[in-house]
């Protein structure tokens, strides 16, 4: 009989005495973009307190990026890439114009037609310079 009115007595101690003591938050399960995390905290009396975090709307799974129009010399093209989490949070990229192949190519043709050119006139010295050693000789 004593024991079971000790008993008794302990329980309502703990009810109006104990103040929790909480232990600072831990075992945090970080928010993604679609699912909140979560974050407990315990009392030494064994009483455990869990919280649920906000979704952090930047914490996606970006897949690899892949192209979705390729570039062409007048207009950009354009790179996407899909969450993991939800396929309806995407982002794209632009991707840069390509360098007109035509400008490149006629300046390398002038450069090289200007080398054709000396090449033509240094030839033509040469076939000058042996007419002259010749007529010389003969
Ligand atoms: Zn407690
Ligand atoms: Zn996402």
């Amino acid at each position: 009989m004593a024991g079971r009115l000790l008993g008794e007595l302990t329980v309502t101690v703990t009810l109006i005495a104990h103040t929790h003591a909480w232990s600072d938050w831990s075992a945090v399960t970080p928010s993604t973009c679609t699912v909140p995390g979560i974050r407990t905290r315990a009392c030494v009396c064994g009483a455990e307190d869990t919280e649920a975090l906000p979704l952090d709307a930047d914490a996606h799974a970006w897949g690899e990026w892949y192209t979705v129009k390729e570039p062409t010399v007048n207009e950009e093209g354009e790179k996407r890439r899909v969450c993991a989490n939800n396929p309806d949070h995407v982002q794209t990229q632009p991707i840069q114009k390509l360098d007109p192949p035509t400008e490149e190519g006629s300046s390398g043709g002038a450069w090289k037609s200007f080398l054709r050119f000396w090449q033509r006139l240094i030839n033509w010295f040469r076939g000058l310079f042996r007419a002259l050693v010749d007529w010389i000789r003969n």
